[in-house]
């Protein structure tokens, strides 16, 4: 009979708890806020899903999770602008 040993424990958490954030060199900066008030559309190309509307107007960016990827800004040129974290 094989006796059969333990070789890894994984440790599983809610995706709430990683801290995507920390990952980032760079954060996207809103200029004008009405251009993203026009363009919800936009929350749909993050891949993160942080930027945020409440009542059809664009609320804010959730940066504890927001990885930097500019693809916001590339979407939203002249209303996001990405700066050195
Ligand atoms: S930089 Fe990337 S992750 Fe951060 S808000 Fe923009 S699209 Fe989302």
């Amino acid at each position: 009979m094989v006796k059969l040993r333990k070789a890894a424990e994984v440790k599983f958490e809610e995706s709430e708890d990683y801290k995507t954030g920390s990952w980032r060199k760079d954060i996207p900066v809103v200029i004008k806020r009405d251009v993203l008030d026009e363009h919800p559309e936009v929350a749909l190309f993050c891949p993160e899903a942080v930027i945020i509307y409440k009542d059809g107007k664009f609320s804010h960016i959730d940066y504890r999770y927001c990885k930097g990827c500019g693809i916001c800004a590339q979407h939203l040129k002249d209303a996001i602008v990405m700066k050195k974290a």
